[in-house]
């Protein structure tokens, strides 16, 4: 997988990523890795750590040294409250649905939840996502939700190589620039500002295409068991 070698340490690793990102931001996926070697990465540079499940992340919060936290797998209703109490951003809002309970969760603990609503770009069945046609309505629901802020949108391509990923990431960044003008007069919870699209084995082509924060795991802890 690219030029990271998987017998380099974290350190080296998140140095090397941050090098190239640049001014775009990194999400460290940090799903199945423990908080000793979370804590490398953020003591190297890390600002952002993402978990995709609030069990998980549960389990290990408390071990963990201060970072911004994202949740970047698909949430369930029942472990809402839980997201809204850990989590910084919730990059994984896939339904109105959910969307609903994060505000009435939130509204609950006094806070206005952070969310980017995510997008099936490939229209993927067995894929979570507001499909393409569906956003627009979404974002004019969740317009009347007081306590969440949309911040951006996020998308998991389909598992392609770089280069055809390079057309999804295209087609994704030409709806947030639409929404993001169609949303820039009116919406007072709606500030499309991130657009969180790459991973370890496409975050350069997801960048070139207009990515502003990439989620990379691999590229820095090594293959997952
Ligand atoms: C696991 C995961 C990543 C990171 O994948 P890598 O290929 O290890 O970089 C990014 N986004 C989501 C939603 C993930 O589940």
């Amino acid at each position: 997988m690219i030029s990271i070698g998987e017998n380099m340490s974290v350190e080296e690793n998140i140095t090397e990523v941050l090098q190239e990102l640049g001014n775009t931001k990194l999400v460290c996926v940090t799903k199945t890795v423990d908080p000793e070697r979370i804590n490398e990465a953020i003591k190297a540079g890390a600002t952002i750590i993402g978990e995709n499940r609030v069990q998980e992340y549960e389990e290990k919060y408390a071990s963990l040294l201060p970072s911004e936290r994202h949740l970047i797998g698909h949430l369930q209703t029942n472990k809402v409250k839980k997201a809204v109490q850990f989590f910084d951003v919730i990059q994984s809002v896939d339904s109105l649905k959910v969307a609903q309970e994060i505000d009435k969760r939130a509204e609950e603990a006094a806070k206005v939840q952070n969310i980017y609503l995510q997008v099936n770009i490939g229209a993927e069945p067995q894929k979570y996502g507001f499909m393409q046609n569906e956003i627009e309505q979404a974002i004019e629901e969740i317009a009347s939700l007081n306590n969440v802020r949309v911040t951006g949108m996020m998308c998991i391509p389909p598992y392609v190589p770089s280069e055809q990923a390079r057309l999804y990431f295209r087609k994704m960044k030409g709806l947030f620039d639409e929404l993001k003008a169609s949303t820039q007069e009116g919406y007072d919870n709606i500030d499309l500002q991130d657009l969180s699209m790459g991973m370890s084995g496409d975050y350069k082509v997801a960048i070139e295409e207009g990515a502003t924060i990439v989620r990379i795991g691999s590229a820095i802890f090594g293959s997952r068991k």
